[in-house]
């Protein structure tokens, strides 16, 4: 295998961002050879995606490709079953036709497990065995990772802090529960009480604002922490995990947010034990760097088979 390549692609609504490393590596961050972001490929997929795949790893011999997806994928049948973000590819078997198209093993994952992989792994996680990655945006998504692998329940369907109820019987959730997690600190939930505030914008605004002492956000921005900071207690209580990692959209604008928020829950915590709640540091590059090592993965259990 040395001399080949592997590619990681992660797709989103707007762009496509993509990672070409060697397949030989053995382990650690898969390294860039090329790395970069491409326009968003809304049309003729999988085509584009193959077309893209090519260029990068122009010169080079390509091994294996993963492709992240935003929604929920079948990993196992490389099929996607729904993206909000690229409805195109809704119920496409995207592995299978982009391995035809490319001559090469092809695997497809969530975007968030990838980038979860990648934080835990070589990112803010790295070097503790038990991690718990929160990924703050429109959404707030969870992966609990214990040896650099998500440990995701029974029926893939683990670490949904987002749907944690911190408040009973409030705001109606997309999950049909009222009083998510989410319902409070998601971003749309976060622009709507900035906006009722007078503020102006989006929760990015709102964060904006609360660094500069803004009076009308610092107590929604007290608010949404201390909600957080009741979720993630919860998550302790469960599952004692050696680091928590913030990233996603939101947690990528100002940090003080999850500063509160670790704040409250060191002075609110009794018996749990409190590990470091830190921003994550791969940022937007994260769902790249866990497709390459998702696409390095495949390359060795070909070569093993
Ligand atoms: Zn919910």
């Amino acid at each position: 295998m040395i001399g080949s390549t592997v590619l990681g692609l992660d797709v989103g609504g707007s762009s496509v961002k993509y990672r070409l490393a060697s397949a030989g590596q053995a382990d650690g961050m898969p390294d860039a050879i090329a790395e970069g972001v491409a326009p968003a490929l809304a049309e003729e997929l999988p085509a584009t995606l193959a077309e893209l795949a090519r260029t990068v790893s122009a010169g080079h011999r390509l091994a294996a490709v993963a492709v992240a997806i935003p929604g929920l994928v079948d990993e196992a049948s490389g099929t996607v079953i729904r993206s909000s973000n690229v409805p195109a590819l809704d119920g496409r078997a995207l592995g299978p036709e982009l391995s035809a198209l490319l001559g090469v093993p092809v695997s497809i994952l969530n975007d968030g497990r990838a980038a979860a992989v990648a934080e835990a792994r070589w990112g803010a996680g790295a070097g503790e065995r038990d991690v718990f990655t929160l990924a703050l945006g429109t959404g707030i998504a969870g992966s609990h990772l214990v040896d650099g692998v998500i440990a995701d329940g029974a029926h893939g369907s683990a670490g949904e802090l987002g749907h944690v109820v911190v408040e009973p019987g409030g705001r109606l959730c997309s999950c049909g529960q009222r009083g998510c997690l989410e319902t409070l600190l998601g971003a749309p939930a976060l622009r709507r009480a900035w906006n009722a505030a007078g503020g102006e914008g989006s929760a990015r605004e709102l964060l904006a604002a609360y660094d500069e002492d803004d009076p009308r956000a610092v107590p929604i921005v007290r608010t949404a922490a201390q909600h957080l900071a009741d979720a993630v207690l919860t998550l302790l209580a469960l599952v004692d995990p050696g680091v928590v990692v913030v990233g996603g959209g939101l947690a990528s604008a100002p940090h003080r947010l999850v500063e509160l928020a670790a704040g409250y829950v060191a002075e609110q915590a009794t018996f749990h034990r409190v590990p470091p709640i830190v921003p994550a540091e791969l940022g937007r590059w994260a769902g790249a760097v866990g497709t390459a090592a998702e696409a390095r993965a495949l390359a060795a259990r070909v070569v093993a088979a």
